[in-house]
């Protein structure tokens, strides 16, 4: 059987990180996306990659960044919808909030490169089951937005140690990169069971049984400890996915691509000490193994070939919702 992967980029844009931190200066969105989108561009077709890009609509929508998101619909690569604010409390927002802000990021997104999303990823992995379907009245073919990750209460509490949030923005960010009911979702490709009818879900890999990070800012935050323990610990999930037939659909960040000697605005991040020509080496060098074991996809074609190939199971979505008092 071919042993296939797929890798998915979410373009966040410097004001969106600074937008989740809580740091003045977002509102006037600071991108850098003139430098990272030729960079990542030059990278993946070095390597004759092709993945998919999940774009923020309010990127789509500023005049700047259109050759730009052009350029990447031109290189062949898939443009999935990134939401149009990129609130990580989405699955916070009404139905006809939710209208609106795939629909906004949707139209952009098509005005600016021509493709119209059929994949969706939520900011930082936040789903609902009312966004569900409304993806799925949409017309889209899957969801990305689920990471099966047991350290995500462990992050978010090292993140919130490094911002200074009133007690509504902690409400809002409470379930920053997934709770631990998202943590014990299944991470191999499933439907979702919900009114509309099913709708497929590509969880982002996490390593098997441990049900933590295998993904490439993970891996550069443990490379500033030691790379070497880095690639030992991305070989040892490579191969247990092979082992127990986990075909990994793996993400990428543009922190991956990006140094302190690009911005240090974003030092919050604990990778973002190292310089961006140390991080291309360790992210080039991690991509060639995955490269060397498995046919690397964009999501799309992950979804097409996991249609083909097997019964999915069928999950109910049981999502958490969050009251004002449980903060
Ligand atoms: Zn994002």
């Amino acid at each position: 059987m071919e042993r296939i992967a797929s890798l998915s980029l979410d373009l966040d844009n410097q004001w969106s990180y600074l937008k989740t931190h809580g740091d003045p200066g977002w509102e006037s969105f600071p991108s850098y996306l003139d430098v990272l989108v030729p960079r990542v561009l030059d990278f993946l077709k070095a390597r004759h990659l092709t993945i998919t890009f999940f774009v923020v609509g309010q990127d789509a929508a500023l005049d700047k960044h259109h050759e730009l998101l052009q350029a990447i619909a031109a290189a062949g690569h898939e443009i999935g919808n990134h939401s149009f604010r990129h609130e990580p409390w989405l699955h916070l927002y009404s139905k006809a909030e939710i209208k609106t802000e795939l629909a906004m990021a949707e139209d952009h997104i098509e005005r600016t490169t021509g493709y119209k999303p059929v994949g969706f990823r939520g900011p930082g992995y936040s789903l609902s089951q009312p966004l569900l379907e409304e993806l799925i009245r949409r017309g889209y073919q899957y969801d990305a937005s689920t990471l099966p990750n047991l350290l995500a209460p462990l992050a978010r509490a090292y993140y919130f140690t490094t911002a200074r949030f009133n007690p509504e923005q902690r409400r809002q960010r409470s379930a920053l990169g997934g709770t631990l009911r998202d943590a014990l979702r299944p991470i191999t490709p499933y439907r979702w069971q919900t009114d509309r009818g099913t709708f497929i879900e590509l969880p982002v890999t996490t390593l098997p049984v441990f049900r933590v990070p295998i993904h490439m800012s993970y891996l550069l935050c443990l490379s500033v400890l030691s790379p070497t323990l880095a690639a030992q610990y991305f070989n040892t999930a490579l191969g247990l996915c092979r082992v127990i037939g986990v075909q990994p659909s793996l993400l990428l960040h543009p922190t991956d691509f990006l140094g302190c000697d690009d911005t240090r605005d974003l030092s919050f991040f604990p990778a973002m000490k190292l310089p961006s020509e140390k991080k291309l080496e360790l992210v080039s060098c991690l991509l060639h193994r995955l490269c060397d074991q498995f046919t690397v996809l964009t999501l799309r074609r992950h979804a097409d070939k996991v249609i083909e190939t097997s019964i999915l199971p069928v999950v109910e979505p049981n999502f958490h919702q969050i009251s004002n008092s449980a903060l």
